[in-house]
């Protein structure tokens, strides 16, 4: 079935165990991201089986039900919900995560209440805001009197605070804000009066700095998800090698089912596309052209996929199609070929959530 999503294990477990290694000899711990897995096709049990062979052994996702179907399925390996716990989601939270990420009081005293009830200690990563704004407590009193809180409460372990950067701010992780991290984490062993397991210092984003060797000694843990998985933006967006990294594990491959010359700029009056924007056309002449059945039904946005045939460009699409500019291409298309495509982020989430797109697996 087409459109289809080809995953390579292979990779994936190579990328695991290249920043796995690289992580460990810079003292920090990984919990892998499984965000871009599905657990509609329960395609994060492959994809963190591949990560254990890797070398990974702890994992976080940002949503219950994922970490729910994965421990339904027998997957005993640690789990963090990476994303502040829902009132809503106590009861599963505390059955199936050991430890969640948290900002507000009044969601640490239910989960405490919950652990009490299970008979369970749920972990705690409080977060710190250090401008990106997205989650966190950004007062300093305010994540003392928390981190308190979690010590008083019996249901809470406090493993440790984190932060989140590059995100809605696209604040890029630096010494100083890590560092400032580090300098709140002491503080708070200090009033505590005990070491912190874990200062999590962010995401793929903050991988450049540990690569350069300038991410703060005492940050000791990160949330890993891109940077294993595809492993684009380190190379492509902070234009930092990470050798032996494979950026091909996701391939999206769609068949032709048109072929045509046309011109390149609509003809009569442009007014609103398919989504209700205006947009605007180069007008190239007639080319040669063909059509996809892929659409952004399946990937989001066609900005997030690159075409793996030399010569080609995509024009764009709409829910069902995809339009590409084949006019450079030195091999024939024909009606009935298929094509692939690496994906970006959000192209990959997007079609490994799309039930309209196919998983096959590449290695074992
Ligand atoms: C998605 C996410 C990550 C992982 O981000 P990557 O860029 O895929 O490494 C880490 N932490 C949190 C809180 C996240 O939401």
């Amino acid at each position: 079935m087409y459109p289809k999503l080809s995953i390579s294990l292979e990779g994936i477990e190579n990328n695991a165990r290249i920043i796995q290694k690289l992580c460990s000899d810079h003292g920090i711990q990984i919990t892998a991201v499984l965000k871009s897995s599905n657990s509609y096709e329960n395609s994060y049990l492959p994809i963190a089986q591949a990560m254990k062979k890797g070398g990974i052994h702890y994992f976080g996702d940002s949503r219950m039900g994922t970490l729910a179907r994965m421990r339904e399925m027998g997957f005993s390996d640690p789990l963090m919900l990476i994303r502040l716990p829902m009132l809503s989601e106590m009861e599963e939270l505390v059955r199936y995560a050991d430890a969640s990420l948290n900002s507000e009081e009044t969601t640490l005293r239910a989960i405490n209440e919950e652990a009490l009830k299970q008979e369970k200690v749920h972990g705690v990563l409080l977060m710190v805001d250090l401008g990106d704004l997205r989650e966190g407590i950004e007062d300093e009193k305010e994540l003392m009197e928390m981190a308190q809180l979690c010590e008083d409460l019996p249901g809470l372990d406090l493993l440790g605070i984190g932060t989140n950067l590059g995100c809605y701010g696209a604040i890029v992780p630096d010494e100083i804000n890590l560092g400032r991290l580090v300098e709140l984490a002491e503080k708070i062993e200090e009033r505590i009066g005990r070491r912190l397991a874990l200062i999590s210092g962010g995401a793929t984003s903050t991988l450049p700095l540990v690569v350069a060797g300038k991410c703060p000694r005492r940050i000791n843990h990160l949330r890993l998800g891109e940077g294993i998985l595809l492993a684009r933006d380190v190379e492509e967006i902070w234009k930092v090698t990470i050798a032996g990294l494979r950026r091909d594990n996701y391939v999206i491959e769609a068949q032709v089912i048109e072929v045509k010359e046309k011109p390149s700029h609509p003809i009569g009056r442009i007014f609103v596309d398919a989504f209700g924007n205006t947009p605007s056309y180069e007008d190239r002449g007639r080319i040669r052209r063909c059509l996809i059945a892929l659409g952004k039904r399946d990937i989001g946005d066609f900005d997030a996929l690159t075409p793996l045939t030399k010569g080609m460009e995509i024009l764009g699409g709409s829910s069902d199609h995809g339009i590409i500019d084949i006019s450079h291409v030195e091999e024939e298309i024909k009606v009935g070929d298929f094509l692939q495509f690496n994906l970006y982020y959000q192209a990959m989430m997007h079609s490994i959530e799309s039930c309209s797109v196919s998983i096959e697996y590449r290695g074992k």
